[in-house]
């Protein structure tokens, strides 16, 4: 690694600290997307001093965009002296609620043993701040660079992006000539690339039946038991099977290299919040459950579709008055990038670089936002790395090691120093 640097990285680990520190001091709870704008507006004032262009984007009309709520998202860009490629580090500012079981502040941003602790160290406002140092080192070591270096902070990953990347995706934001190569900081671990993530299906299945006096059910017909007979189908058949769908997909953790299937909810009768401990006796009409089918590159969505179906299908043949409706909630479809697109390339080398090993290539289980820098920007040269740990996100005490932070950011200026130098192809 060029040692200015290196050096230039490792000077600016105060400020990377306490970047990470200012930026969890906004609490961006999503939903419902509390303080997106002074979020934005402190990551673009930042990158104006450093000489890029800003522009907030809001995500007019996305869920949940409201007056109160507004979805604002930052770009910033900056050019280098001669034309070349262009390459986009993407973080979302959005991060869950904190919950329960804190031992300190969730937005304090606690220092303490070499990690910065707080809801969205590791999901990912760590990788943020990690790759705005990256870049304002290099552009220090670097003035005369060429192509163009853009940083987004966008929001509303945590419950599917629309607001976000879908948003900016479908403006453009993500689409070449503008955008050849995308790196998102998420916690994957600072030694690994994560390539991509599984598909998603989600669906709301609604049996049918007829409401009666539950002193006389004969005189009705009772959907939550006909959801009883869907439930026993899938045991019987579905998980099964699903269980020995496997992957080539490296999918970490292990558990996941198969395809799976959550039962997210379920409700039948009347709602438990009315009248607590008074249900009243009505044989129940509709049972709705919704099922989160995560599927693999191997599998076809109708086919994953028509597993479920068919057992429905079945039912309503074999089974007295059974009547079922489904409704598509969510669709995603999983996503690869090639080991051997350019992106991979240069990260991967500069993982060999500062850590002397071979980088370890993975795909999430869940899903992200580089699903919709594919489908909706098509560009296919994205990647996910970035500092935290996987296993962190979400939980309590969530913190993000400073090291981790340090020697992540060296990883993506050498790697965004290959892509703009034309290094890898
Ligand atoms: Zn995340």
């Amino acid at each position: 690694m060029d040692e200015n640097l290196r050096h230039a990285i490792e000077a600016r680990t105060d400020d990377l600290v306490a970047l990470t520190q200012d930026l969890i001091r906004f609490p961006t709870v999503n939903p419902p997307g509390e303080a997106y704008t002074p979020c934005a507006e402190y990551v673009g004032r930042r990158l104006a001093k450093r000489g890029f262009a800003i522009e907030y984007v809001r995500g007019e009309g996305t869920p949940g965009d409201s007056d109160r709520y507004p979805r604002t998202n930052v770009v910033a860009r900056i050019e280098g002296k001669r034309p070349g490629r262009t390459v986009h580090f993407n973080s979302h500012i959005d991060v869950v609620e904190a919950g329960d079981g804190w031992t300190v502040d969730p937005f304090a941003a606690v220092v303490k043993d070499g990690r910065v602790y707080g809801r969205g160290t590791c999901d990912m406002k760590g990788g943020l701040a990690s790759s705005i140092v990256a870049v304002e080192a290099y552009l220090a070591t670097n003035p005369d660079f060429s192509g163009a270096i853009e940083i987004s902070g966008t929001v509303d990953e945590e419950s599917g992006g629309f607001g976000g990347v879908a948003y900016l995706a479908r403006k453009g934001y993500f689409s070449k000539p503008r955008v050849d190569h995308v790196i998102i900081p998420e916690p994957l671990n600072k030694d690994r690339i994560c390539l991509g993530h599984r598909g998603v299906w989600w669906a709301e299945i609604e049996t049918k039946g007829q409401i009666a006096h539950g002193s006389m059910p004969f005189l009705g017909d009772c959907a939550v038991r006909h959801m009883g007979a869907v439930l026993d189908a899938f045991e019987k058949d579905l998980f099964p099977a699903l269980d020995r769908k496997r992957t080539a997909m490296p999918v970490v953790p292990e558990g996941a290299r198969r395809s799976t299937m959550n039962i997210n909810s379920i409700h039948g009768g009347q709602t438990e919040d009315y009248r607590p401990g008074l249900p009243s006796p009505n044989v129940p009409d509709r049972c709705r459950l919704t099922i989160d089918r995560r599927f693999l590159l191997e599998e076809d969505i109708a086919e994953v579709k028509s597993e479920v179906t068919s057992i429905l299908d079945r039912l309503k043949r074999e089974r007295p008055k059974f009547d079922y409706t489904i409704r598509d909630v969510m669709e995603v479809q999983p996503t690869m990038t090639d080991r051997d697109a350019p992106v991979v390339k240069a990260v991967a080398e500069a993982i060999r670089e500062i850590f002397d090993r071979e980088p370890a290539y993975v795909i999430s289980p869940g899903t992200y936002d580089q699903k919709h820098v594919a489908r909706l920007g098509h560009i296919y040269d994205c990647i996910a790395y970035g500092p935290g740990i996987l296993d962190l996100a979400h939980r309590p005490d969530e913190w993000v090691g400073i090291v981790d932070m340090v020697e992540s950011a060296k990883v993506m200026a050498i790697g965004l120093g290959l892509l703009l130098d034309g290094k890898v192809d």
